[in-house]
Parts: structure tokens; sequence; C-alpha cells
């Protein structure tokens, strides 16, 4: 047997994994993509994609796939604040819309992909340990449902393992721009609540709700508390996420002839970055970035990783680049792309009021749809905050409001 019988080993198959797997294997890699769940199944996600997410399945030829699952499109995005809401278009022509597919279809879907394009999927296969030989990672080391451990070698381990990467964790990989939890989300799905192909969030002191629809008719509505609330509310969660909804009564109105179809869950999670790469191993999606739900952004930066990663790793493996210079591009580029939304979604998810200063300019956005749709677009990942929020679209807002 070869000394690496695979290219690459991906650990994780779900929204980073599998797209990994599927791109590499696109580029004629042998791929062995590892995950201790079974397809379909379900995880714990709002699983919202925004119209860079569905660029991205558009790339890869799956768009298609999945708007034939019957999921509905979410065209409007609407952010009520109480006094006025604002509504914008998530998106430009060429992605104008979001989804937000079930996990279970989505992931299924993926794996698919990855299967399609000749990558060797392993499901219920739990990876115990990296194998490191001569001071890289050389593979895995796991065992599938008859229990019986197997090592398994390639020239590169992709930890696409999620939040709590065992991966990351053996490797020790570097973590940097930590915050704490700042956010408590928990959701459900109802039916009786049509959507109408809206987004709807509603910002309230200490508190934040939103609904969008989803497959079968139903419609996902998550809320939530700040962490400070945790001990407090822990007791009786449900209870406290039923109590919000009064605290905008027109929708208050609507969910209350709704029903709800499933128990109410969630959690809280961490904010932080970790290296993605080190001699012999590489992370992708929420092992190396993770970030607040609050602006649903996990599944579209977890393509996006997919996309810079196989990019570099194909460099990489074939000769063209070496291993630190392509994957510190790759590093680079994810984090110069995401830091401006990663301080905007760690400020949106403390759930404070917003400062006077940004009150006035929401209220200067309210009615001009072109700053409407570019809040909207802010949101959804199109348009970067620090674009949207800088001096010179600010000073424009304001002399329109003003005239
Ligand atoms: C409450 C909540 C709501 C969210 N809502 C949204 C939203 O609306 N929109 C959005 O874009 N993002 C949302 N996110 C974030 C999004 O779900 C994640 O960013 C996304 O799932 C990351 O994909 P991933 O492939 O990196 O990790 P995961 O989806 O976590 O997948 C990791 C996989 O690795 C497997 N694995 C882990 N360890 C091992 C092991 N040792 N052996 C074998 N397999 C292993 C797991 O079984 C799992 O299948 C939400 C997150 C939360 C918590």
């Amino acid at each position: 047997m070869a000394a690496n019988p695979y290219d690459a080993i991906v650990v994780g198959a779900r929204c980073a994994g599998s797209p990994t797997a599927m791109l590499l294997a696109r580029k004629g890699y042998k791929v062995l993509v590892l995950d201790r769940a079974t397809f379909p199944s379900d995880t714990i996600s709002t699983h919202l994609i925004h119209p860079p997410g569905i660029a991205a399945l558009r790339r890869w030829g799956l768009l298609e796939r999945l708007v034939a699952t019957g999921c509905p499109a979410v065209d409007t995005y609407a952010f009520d604040f109480g006094p006025f809401t604002i509504t914008g278009s998530p998106g430009h022509d060429d992605a104008p819309v979001a989804y937000a597919p079930r996990r279970t279809v989505l992931d299924k879907l993926l794996v698919d992909a990855a299967s399609g394009a000749g990558a060797e999927v392993r499901e219920g296969f739990i990876v115990d340990d990296v194998l490191v030989e001569d001071g890289r990672v050389a593979g895995i080391r796991g065992h599938g449902k008859d229990g019986k451990q197997v090592t398994e070698r390639a020239r590169v381990t992709i930890g696409a393992d999620g939040l709590r990467s065992l991966v990351a964790r053996a490797v020790k990989a570097e973590r940097y721009n930590e915050k704490p939890r700042l956010l408590c989300g928990y959701y459900s799905y109802w039916s009786g609540l049509p959507m109408h192909g809206r987004f709807e969030t509603y910002v309230r002191p200490d508190r934040g709700f939103a609904a969008w629809p989803t497959h079968d008719g139903l419609t996902l509505v998550i809320g939530g508390w700040p962490f400070a609330e945790f001990a407090a509310n822990k007791q009786d969660i449900e209870g406290n996420y039923l109590k919000m909804f009064a605290l905008a009564p027109p929708f208050a109105d609507r969910i209350g002839v709704a029903r709800r179809e499933a128990r109410v869950v969630g959690m809280a999670v961490p904010n932080f970055f970790r290296k993605p790469f080190g001699p012999g191993w590489a992370l992708v999606g929420d092992a190396g970035y993770n970030k607040d739900f609050i602006t649903a952004q996990g599944i579209q930066d977890a393509f996006r990783d997919s996309e810079l990663c196989a990019a570099a790793l194909d460099q990489t493996l074939s000769g063209c680049r070496s291993f630190d210079a392509a994957m510190g591009e790759y590093q680079s580029t994810r984090d110069e792309h995401v830091l401006p939304m990663y301080e905007f979604t760690c400020g949106l998810a403390t759930l404070a009021p917003p400062p006077p200063e940004l009150q006035r300019l929401l209220a200067a956005v309210h009615g001009n749809q072109g700053a409407m749709d570019g809040f909207a677009r802010v949101n959804a990942g199109v348009t970067s905050p620090a674009d949207f929020f800088g001096a010179e679209n600010v000073a424009r807002i304001s002399a329109a409001a003003a005239g």
C-alpha cells in the first residue's frame, strides 16, 4: 500500500466538509470524508443561507437540486426596530434571494455531491485522534459502527468537524480575536405562519427574534436574550421564548394563530478564529472560525472557506506553491474578508440598544430604498459593514435624509 493512500482526509461532512471534499475530488484528488453522523440527519442550526452562499451553490452546479426540493426563496429582509422597519433586498441581480433549507435536505445534498465527485464518504465513522508522524499530521485513527480501530493516512488532514473540532484540539490550533458567548438563541418550527418570501427580524431592548420560511410550509422562528440572562432563564426556556413575541403585537397576533410543530432548541456559542493550517493539517468552517449565529453567516462562511482552502490545497498538492504560502493566503483572505462582519455580528449579539449615532443613521436609512437595500445586504454578508458604515456612505445617507 502507498504511504499515503489518500491525498486528503476530511473530518466532518456537512457545510464545510462535503464542499471541500467535492472541490478537491473534482480536481482529481483522492479524498476520504468521514462523519460520525449518517445522512440525512439534522443538526442545531437555523439554516438561513444568504445570497453569497446561494451563489456558491450555483457555481458548484447544486442550486437547481436545492430549488427542486421545494424550498421557498426569501427575497425581502425586514428589520423592525419598533418605531420603524427597514425593508430591503438582500442580494443583487446575479444572486437576488436567500433560501433556508432544512439541514436534513442541505447536508444530504452536499454529501451526495461530494460522493458524486468521486470522494469516498464514510458515514457513522468516529475519528478518535489524529495520527502524528515526524512532527506532522499524517492521517487519523477512528472506528466505524463495528468498533474496529482503523488508521487512515493522507497528505493532508482537514478538520471540518465544527465548533468543537477534534482536529483543532489535537493540533492545538492557535485561537485569536476571541470573545465570550454573547447570546442565547432558541428556535422552533411553526405551521400556519406564512412569510410570503420575507425574512423578518424584531429588535427590542435585550431581546431579538426573527422568522423565515423553510421546507414543508413551515416557518422557523428564533429568539434570544443576552448570555448574561442564561442562568436566570434556563429553567423555562420555552416560556421565555414564547413571552418575547408580545414585544411586537402584530407578530404576536400572527404567531398566536399558528401552531408549533417542534420542540424549542438552541444554544449559545463562543466567538473565535483559529489558525487554519499547520504541518499536514487544515481547518475549514466552524472549526476554523466561529461567530454568533445572529447574522446567520456560518453556512456561507463554510462554503467560502471550502473554496479558498481547496484552491490553496490544490496549489500545494500539485507542487505549484509551498504549503505555508498557499495556506497563509487562505488564512489572510478569510480573515480580511470576515473581520468587519465578525465585529458587527458580535456587536449585534449583545442585544444592547444601538448607540445614538447608529440610531440616527438607521432613522435616516428608513425610507431611502437604496440605503435600506444596502442595510439588508450588510446583514446578508453581501456588503461589508466597513463600506456601509464608512464615513462616505454615512454622509451620503445623511445628506439624502436631510434633503
Ligand atoms: C443555533 C444556531 C443557529 C444557526 N443558524 C444559522 C443560520 O441561520 N445560517 C447560517 O449560515 N449559519 C447558522 N448557524 C451556523 C451554522 O450552523 C454553522 O456555521 C455550520 O453548520 C458550520 O458547518 P461545519 O461543516 O463547519 O460544521 P458542522 O455543521 O458542525 O458539521 C461538523 C460535522 O463534523 C462531524 N464531526 C465532528 N467531530 C467528529 C469526529 N470526531 N468524528 C467524525 N465526525 C465528526 C459532526 O458529526 C458534524 O456532522 C447556526 C448555528 C447555531 C448554533
